[in-house]
C-alpha cells in the first residue's frame, strides 16, 4: 500500500485535488493559506517555492499525543530538498543558506490566531555565511536577533515581554530611538544576548540545527491550533474545532534587505466601501510584521509607482489577474527583494457589510459573476449590519460644534456605538457579559488575545495601528464599529485613563464613536437605524433576491404545492408598522397581533369594562365602543399593504393581562383600609374579587386563544365585524384588501367548527350590508402539537396555516417561553445539551417536524393550503431554510428583520434548487 501523503509540494496542487475532489477540499487539506499560494503558483504567478503539512497531519499529531504521524517528517525532509533545488539554495548551507518561514494556515481564515516562526535556517554559522553573500550585517543579524524572539516565544513559550525588556536596554544604552536605529553591532550584541534569555529561560540553548529548528516550529504551529485565543475565535466565527491547520514551511524573502526592497498588503478593492480601487498600503526596507502590527507608519500602495515602478506595474498586473481568477476581491501579501516581486499570500478579503454588498453587486454588474452568484456572497448578518445604528441626522455636526469630538483616527469598521469605556478585554468582556454594560474596549492596539473583549464590546477605539491592524480586521469581520489610530490619545493603562490634550477620560466614563467617520466623542450620543431607501445597492441586491425567489420551478415540489422560493411577510401591528413593513419589501402581513391595539390609554377602560361585564349586553355594549377603534387601525392595515394579504389575529392572550395585578389592587385595598379611606373602595374590593377570580395557575396553557373565543364569542365577533367592515370600506376607496382572518391556538378540530361559522357568517353579513365583494379567507394558527399532528381535520376548516413557532416551541418543549431562558436554557446551550436556542432557531428534529407533518397532512385535505410562519423564528435564516425545505408559501418576521428575511429566502431556493 502506498504511504499516506501528509505533505504537498508548491506544485502538488493537482495532487491535492484529485485526493479531494474539489477546490474546497484542497482548501480544507492544505488550509487556506497554502491551497492559494499552490493555486497562484499553477497560474504563473511568482511565489516563493514551499511545502505544505496538511491539516490531516495536524489532527494525526493532536489525536496521537502530539507525535508526527509515520512518515510525515520524512516526506517533509524530502519536500525540503525539492524546495531547495527550486530555490537554488541549501538548508542550513553558510556557502547559501536557505532560509524558510513555518506558516499556520486553516481552511477558514483566522487572522493572528495561531503562530508563525520567521528566518527558521539561520544560527552562528549561516548567519556568517549570509553576511558575506549579503554584504549587509545589520540586515543579517536582524533577521537572526527576529528568529531567536519568535522562536522563544511561540515554540519555547518563552513571555515576549523578556525579549521586549533586553531590547529596550539595549536601545536605552545605544541612544536608539527605534529598532532601524540599531547599529549592525548593536543587533549582533542582542543576538548574543537573545540567546542569554533562552537559555536562562528554558536551561538549554538555543537549538543551532535548522532542522531540529523546523521540526520544533512545525510541532508549535500544529499545537497552536488548540490555544484558547484560537478556541475562543472559532467559537466565535463558527469555525468547527475539527478542521485542523496546515503548516506552510515558505523560502523566505527579504522585504527588508535594502532600500530597493519592501513589503506590503493590499485589497484589490476598498474593503471598508466596496470601492472599485485597490487599497493598501507598503513600507520600503521592512518585514511584513512591521506594516501588520502598525509600527512604522505606511505609505499608501500608489506611492510605490515612484519608488519601485517596474514592481509596482508587476503588482498591478498580478492582482487583477488574481481578481479575475478567482472572481473574488483578494486580499494579498507581497514583498519586493532586490526589486524582485514575490507573492506570499492571498485570499479573499474580508470585508464590511457595506462593502460586501458593493462588490457582489458591482462585479454582478461587470459581468465578473451571476446575480445569483451576487446573492449568495452576501451574508444574513451582513445586511442585519447594513441595518444598524448611526448617529442621528446632524447629531455629529452639532457635537463637533460643542466641542466633544476628542479624536479622530482611521474609520476601520463602520457603525455607531455609544458605551462606557474599559482598557483591556477581559473587563470589557466581564462588564458586557455580567454586568449589561454597553462597553467600548479602548486600548492602544489589540492582539488575537484579545478578541474576547472586541466581540463584547459595542465599539472598539484604538490609538495605534492603521487600515489593515489586527483590530480593524477583526471589528470588520464581526460588524463591530471600529476607530484605530487615534495618535492623539494617550492611554495611560495604570492610571486606567487616557488623556487628549488636557482631557482626561476614566475608565467608566461614557464615549460615543463613529466607525464610519473615525471620530470619537465625548458623552453619549443619539443613535438612529440607518435608512435602507438610501442604501442603493443593497436594494438592487434584494430586487435580485426577490427575482429568484418569484421563479417557478426553482423548488421542487408535489403538485399543488408551491415551486417558487419563499415569500416573505411581516408581523405588523399598526399602519406605521405596515408602511415600514412594505418598504422594506415585505409581501404581505403574517400576524397582526389586535390585543396590542387594546392596550392604548384611551381604550383600555373600555377593554376592561368589556372584560368585567357581568352579562353579554353590558360586555356588547363596551365592545361596541371599541369597534371603531379596531375598523380605523384594519382600514389603516389594508391600505398600507394594498393588494397584499394582511393575516389579522383574533384576541390570544388571557383577559387578566389587562387588568391590574392581584397584588397591586390588593396592596391599594388594604392601604385605603387601613387609612380608612372609604370613596372608591367598594368598585376597587370588587375589581380585586374579579381579578382574583380569573386567576389561573398556568394561564399560558389557561382560557386563551380560541378556548376564550369560545366561552366570550362576543369579543371575536365584534374583531370580525370591524376587520370585514374595514376591508368593505377600504375596497369602496379603491384600495385592493384581501383580509385573512387568523384564530389562534387551536389544538382540536371542534373548537374551529364551533366558531369558525359564526364568524363566516358576520363577514357574509357585513360585505351584505356593504354590498361589496373581495376576496378573503379564514385560517388557523398551529401553536399546539395536536393541531399539527391531526393537520388533515384541521385543514379541512382552515384554509391557511401560520405556524406560531414561540408557542409551538414551548408546548412541544414543555418549556416556558417566558422562564426558560433566564433559569435554564442559556446553560443548555453553552453545556452543549441543545445544539441552539430553539426559541431563536427552530427545532429541526421536534417542532420542525410537527411542522413537516401539518404542511404535508394539511395540503392532503386543501392543496392549496397556504402555509406560513409567524413565531420569531420567521426572522431567522436556518429557520427561513427549513422553512423553505418543507414547503411553506411565506415567512413572517418583524419589519425590520424583512431585508435580512429576504436574503435568507433567495439563498435557501439558490441552496435547494433542483439540479438542472
Ligand atoms: C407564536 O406563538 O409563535 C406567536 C406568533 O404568537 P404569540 O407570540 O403572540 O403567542
Ligand atoms: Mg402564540
Amino acid at each position: 500500500m502506498a504511504e499516506k501523503k501528509w505533505v504537498y509540494l508548491f506544485n502538488e496542487v493537482e495532487k491535492a485535488e484529485s485526493y479531494t475532489g474539489s477546490w474546497d477540499g484542497v482548501r480544507g487539506l492544505m488550509g487556506g493559506k497554502g491551497a492559494n499560494l499552490a493555486e497562484m503558483t499553477r497560474i504563473g504567478v511568482p511565489v516563493p517555492p514551499f511545502f505544505t503539512a496538511t491539516t490531516e497531519a495536524c489532527n494525526a499529531y493532536l489525536a496521537n499525543d502530539n507525535t508526527f504521524p509515520e512518515g510525515m517528517w520524512d516526506q517533509c525532509l524530502e519536500a525540503l530538498k525539492e524546495v531547495e533545488k527550486a530555490a537554488d539554495k541549501k538548508f542550513g548551507d553558510p556557502k547559501n543558506p536557505l532560509l524558510v518561514s513555518c506558516r499556520s494556515g486553516a481552511k477558514m481564515s483566522m487572522p493572528g490566531m495561531m503562530d508563525t516562526v520567521l528566518n527558521i535556517g539561520l544560527n552562528d554559522e549561516t548567519a556568517k555565511g549570509m553576511v558575506k553573500i549579503t554584504e549587509n550585517e545589520r540586515f543579517v543579524y536582524d533577521a537572526y536577533r527576529r528568529l531567536i524572539a519568535m522562536f522563544g516565544s511561540v515554540v519555547l513559550g518563552i513571555k515576549d515581554e523578556a525579549f521586549e525588556e533586553v531590547l529596550e536596554e539595549v536601545k536605552v544604552e545605544k541612544k536608539a530611538e527605534a529598532d532601524t536605529d540599531l547599529s549592525a553591532e548593536d543587533l549582533k550584541d542582542l543576538v548574543e544576548k537573545f540567546k542569554v534569555v533562552v537559555k536562562k529561560e528554558k536551561g538549554f540553548d538555543f537549538p543551532q540545527d535548522p532542522v531540529e529548528q523546523m521540526r520544533l516550529a512545525t510541532e508549535a504551529v500544529f499545537s497552536s491550533w488548540n490555544v484558547k485565543r484560537a478556541i475562543d475565535y472559532r467559537k466565535a466565527a463558527d469555525i468547527p474545532d475539527d478542521l485542523g491547520t496546515a503548516v506552510n514551511i515558505v523560502t523566505m524573502v527579504f522585504g527588508n534587505a535594502g532600500w530597493d526592497s519592501g513589503t506590503g498588503v493590499a485589497f484589490t478593492r476598498n474593503p471598508s466601501t466596496g470601492d472599485e480601487k485597490m487599497f493598501g498600503e507598503y513600507l520600503l526596507n521592512a518585514q511584513g510584521e512591521d506594516v501588520v502590527a502598525g509600527i512604522r507608519n505606511t505609505d499608501p500602495i500608489e506611492k510605490m509607482k515612484d519608488k519601485l515602478p517596474e514592481a509596482y506595474d508587476q503588482f498591478m498586473d498580478i492582482t487583477a489577474k488574481l481578481e479575475n481568477h478567482y472572481k473574488e476581491m483578494q486580499d494579498v501579501e507581497f514583498t519586493i527583494e532586490n526589486r524582485r516581486l514575490w507573492m506570499l499570500q492571498n485570499r479573499n478579503g474580508r470585508r464590511t457589510a457595506r462593502a460586501a454588498v458593493k462588490i457582489a453587486v458591482d462585479m454582478a454588474n461587470e459581468g465578473l459573476i451571476s446575480k445569483e452568484e451576487a446573492v449568495s456572497r452576501v451574508t444574513p448578518s451582513q445586511v442585519d449590519t447594513l441595518l444598524h445604528p448611526q448617529f442621528l441626522g446632524d447629531t455629529l455636526e452639532v457635537a463637533r460644534s460643542e466641542g466633544k469630538l476628542f479624536a479622530t483616527g482611521v474609520n476601520a469598521s463602520p457603525g455607531a456605538a455609544v458605551g462606557q469605556i474599559y482598557f483591556d478585554a477581559d473587563t470589557a468582556e466581564r462588564m458586557a457579559n455580567e454586568e449589561n454594560q454597553d462597553v467600548i474596549m479602548v486600548r492602544p492596539f489589540t492582539k488575537p488575545d484579545d478578541v474576547h473583549g472586541m466581540l463584547a464590546a459595542k465599539g472598539i477605539l484604538t490609538s495605534e495601528g492603521g487600515a489593515t491592524s489586527h483590530a480593524a480586521v477583526v471589528a470588520r469581520q464581526f460588524g463591530v464599529p471600529c476607530v484605530v489610530g487615534a495618535s492623539m490619545v494617550k492611554i495611560n493603562l495604570d492610571k486606567r485613563e487616557l488623556a487628549v490634550d488636557g482631557l482626561i477620560i476614566k475608565e467608566g466614563d461614557w464615549i460615543s464613536i463613529d466607525g464610519g467617520t473615525g471620530e470619537a466623542f465625548v458623552g453619549k450620543m443619539e443613535m438612529t437605524a440607518p435608512r435602507l431607501e438610501e442604501q442603493t445597492d443593497l436594494l438592487t441586491l434584494l430586487d435580485w433576491a426577490d427575482e429568484i425567489c418569484a421563479q417557478e420551478g426553482i423548488r421542487d415540489a408535489p403538485k399543488g404545492w408551491p415551486t417558487r422560493g419563499l415569500q416573505v411577510w411581516a408581523n405588523a401591528d399598526y399602519p406605521k408598522d405596515a408602511q415600514r413593513a412594505r418598504a422594506y419589501g415585505a409581501q404581505g402581513i403574517g400576524l397582526c397581533r389586535t390585543e396590542h391595539m387594546f392596550f392604548e390609554q384611551e381604550r383600555l377602560p373600555s377593554v376592561q369594562k368589556m372584560i368585567l361585564a357581568k352579562e353579554s349586553k353590558e360586555r356588547v355594549e363596551a365592545l361596541n365602543d371599541l369597534l371603531p377603534y379596531q375598523r380605523s387601525d384594519f382600514e389603516g392595515l389594508f391600505e398600507a399593504m394594498d393588494g397584499y394579504p394582511v393575516i389579522i389575529r383574533l384576541i390570544d392572550p388571557p383577559l387578566h393581562e389587562f387588568l391590574p395585578s392581584e397584588e397591586s389592587l390588593l396592596e391599594e385595598v388594604i392601604t385605603m383600609r387601613v387609612k380608612g379611606e372609604t370613596k372608591g373602595l367598594e368598585e376597587k374590593e370588587s375589581l380585586l374579587n374579579s381579578v382574583k377570580s380569573m386567576h389561573e395557575s398556568n394561564p399560558m396553557m389557561g382560557l386563551r386563544g380560541i378556548r376564550l373565543s369560545i366561552v366570550m364569542p362576543e369579543i371575536v365577533e365584534m374583531q370580525v365585524r370591524a376587520i370585514f367592515e374595514a376591508a368593505a370600506n377600504m375596497k369602496l376607496k379603491g384600495v385592493d384588501a384581501k383580509p385573512e382572518v387568523m384564530i389562534p391556538l387551536t389544538g382540536h378540530i371542534n373548537e374551529l367548527l364551533h366558531i369558525q361559522p359564526r364568524l363566516l357568517e358576520i363577514a357574509k353579513e357585513v360585505m351584505k350590508e356593504k354590498k361589496v365583494d373581495f376576496p378573503y379567507k379564514f385560517g388557523t394558527m398551529i401553536e399546539i402539537p395536536r393541531a399539527a399532528l391531526t393537520a388533515k381535520e384541521i385543514a379541512g376548516v382552515a384554509e391557511f396555516f401560520s405556524f406560531g413557532t414561540n408557542d409551538l416551541t414551548q408546548m412541544t418543549f414543555g418549556y416556558s417561553r417566558d422562564d426558560a431562558e433566564r433559569n435554564f436554557l442559556v446553560t443548555y446551550v453553552e453545556e452543549g445539551i441543545l445544539p441552539k436556542n430553539p426559541f431563536q432557531t427552530v427545532d429541526f428534529d421536534g417542532v420542525g417536524r410537527l411542522m413537516q407533518i401539518s404542511v404535508k397532512e394539511g395540503r392532503e385535505a386543501r392543496v392549496d393550503l397556504e402555509v406560513g410562519i409567524c413565531g420569531e423564528h420567521g426572522g431567522d435564516p436556518a429557520s427561513i431554510e427549513f422553512c423553505h425545505t418543507i414547503g411553506q408559501n411565506y415567512v413572517s418576521c418583524s419589519p425590520f428583520r424583512v431585508p435580512v428575511a429576504r436574503l435568507a429566502a433567495a439563498q435557501a431556493a439558490l441552496k435547494h434548487a433542483p439540479k438542472k
